[in-house]
């Protein structure tokens, strides 16, 4: 193992040592305290859309909400989401991003049809807990008009309930993502149209409108870049 490959391990394996304290925090948050707080912010639904369109609407999802989507649609796993842009190339041409976002169709999420979401009973936990979220256990907000309107205190604690599952829910799928990450050597950015996606069930390989398995695409690697992914792997 070279000493740049060792020094990424440890850096990975700190990381996963953090999120464990930090899932096992995130356990003892008090649903109620956090309701509380949730009701001094003061939280009312104005159903404008406005987190569903516009260049600023941004949903990541995780594999396993992808797959409820799927099975509430009947869509394909692209024509439910794409990776990001955000991203870097290796050295074969790939390049690899670490997560997924709900598609959009003309700048708003493809599921929001004639004023609503077409997809409510399965939509993402991001939707679901939005404009609120976690962020190191402190309640944060997102830009949104609602913000400051009346709620019940038994919303409140529903709301309050799906922030905390929706933080245990990114700590644990960061911890699967790390677990299975396998580090690439860095290339130029090119044109190549393929993808890899790393999440918390390893790799997901696109080319063209295809989405491989991790077994599957590793078969379909050239011969020093199945030595290479084998080679790194954590
Ligand atoms: S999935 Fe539904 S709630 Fe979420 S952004 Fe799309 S339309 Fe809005």
């Amino acid at each position: 193992m070279e000493r740049g490959d060792r020094a990424g391990r440890n850096d990975q394996e700190d990381r996963i040592s953090e999120l464990r304290v930090a899932f096992f925090a995130a356990k003892r948050i008090s649903p109620a305290k956090l309701a509380a707080q949730i009701q001094e912010d003061g939280f009312s639904c104005l159903q404008c859309g406005e987190c569903c369109s516009g260049q600023d609407n941004s949903v990541v999802v995780f594999p396993f909400e992808i797959r409820a989507i799927q099975a509430a649609t009947d869509l394909d796993w692209l024509d439910v989401v794409s990776p990001p842009e955000e991203g870097e190339w290796d050295k074969y041409g790939y390049f690899h991003t670490l997560e997924w976002r709900v598609k959009k169709e003309n700048d708003s999420c493809r599921f929001y049809q004639n004023g609503r979401c077409s997809i409510y009973p399965v939509r993402p936990m991001l939707c679901n807990t939005y404009p609120f979220y976690l962020d190191n256990g402190i309640l944060q907000r997102s830009e949104c008009r609602g913000l400051g309107g009346k709620i019940e205190p038994d919303e409140a604690l529903r709301m309050a309930e799906r922030l905390i599952k929706r933080y245990i829910t990114e700590i644990r799928e960061s911890i699967a993502l790390l677990e299975r990450y396998r580090d690439f050597e860095r290339g130029e950015a090119g044109k190549s149209g393929r993808i890899v996606v790393h999440d918390s069930e390893g790799e997901h390989r696109i080319t063209g409108n295809k989405v491989m398995d991790e077994i599957a695409s590793i078969a379909s690697l050239p011969a020093e870049a199945k030595a290479s992914s084998h080679s790194r792997s954590l």
